[in-house]
């Protein structure tokens, strides 16, 4: 079995896994990313990304392939009941997560970046850092960094008296639809909002947030 003991373990080839792993192969640490599913994949619509995302994207070298796939919007614009109210000038990228994560995973690769699918994390080890997976097998490693999403395993390990998710008591759709549109729209109301931003030349994302009338603080269901 492949020794790990010098490397930087990730856990969860996301977003935010990826990005670390690009990060760290390009400044020539040792890496490894666990992933639990069994091949890469990404699930949801639009990502809008600002200006400190973008000094990463950037960094990392895949601001041109990003920029030239997704929708470049320069201006916001703020609506009540359909009537514009304001508008100002941004500096964004909004593309489709399939589009980001190709990017980050193509970029993670082709710098011989490792992954090791079908391995969930069960337990973690901090003193003597090592990992192990549901599959088996386990891995002593140099350090490890949580990259494993929102309900993360890792933080429910590591930190037993962890806070669960709560629900906000929003609700959230998020969808892609075949139009083209150029600036990112904001439409505010008593209980909701809805942003649309191009994520390419001819397709638009949508994010609509309603809020319910009871807040439920319990645990999120998905
Ligand atoms: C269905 C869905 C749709 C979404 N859509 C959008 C959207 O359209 N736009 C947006 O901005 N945000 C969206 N989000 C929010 C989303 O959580 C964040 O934008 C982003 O994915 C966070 O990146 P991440 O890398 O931190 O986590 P994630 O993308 O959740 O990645 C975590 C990775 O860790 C892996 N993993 C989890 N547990 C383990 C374990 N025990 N062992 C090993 N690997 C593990 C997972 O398989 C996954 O690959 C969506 C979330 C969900 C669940």
């Amino acid at each position: 079995m492949k020794d790990y003991s010098s490397h930087i373990a990730i856990i969860g080839a996301g977003i935010s896994g990826l990005t670390l792993g690009c990060v760290l192969k390009q400044s020539g640490m040792p890496v490894i990313i666990f992933e639990k599913s069994s091949t890469a994949s990404e699930q949801g619509a639009g990502i809008s990304i600002s200006p400190n995302g973008l000094r990463v994207i950037k960094n990392i070298g895949i601001e041109n392939e990003l920029r030239s796939e997704s929708g470049n919007p320069k201006e916001v614009q703020f609506f009540y009941n359909q009537n514009k109210l304001t508008s100002f000038p941004v500096d964004i990228v909004t593309t489709s997560r399939q589009c980001l994560y190709k990017n980050l995973l193509n970029k993670y690769l082709s710098l011989g970046g490792e992954i090791l699918f079908d391995h969930e994390v069960s337990s973690i080890n901090l003193t003597d850092p090592s990992i192990s997976f549901s599959n088996g097998s386990s891995f002593n490693v140099n350090h490890i960094a949580a990259c494993d999403g929102i309900k993360s395993k890792c933080r429910s390990l590591i930190y037993k008296d962890a806070e669960q998710p709560a629900y906000s008591g929003y609700s959230v759709w998020r969808g892609i639809l075949e139009k083209n549109q150029t600036e990112n729209h904001i439409h505010l109301g008593p209980n909701f909002h809805i942003v649309t931003y191009p994520i390419d030349n001819t397709r638009t994302s949508f994010v609509a947030a309603v809020k319910n009338s009871k807040r439920d603080r319990g645990v999120m269901e998905n």
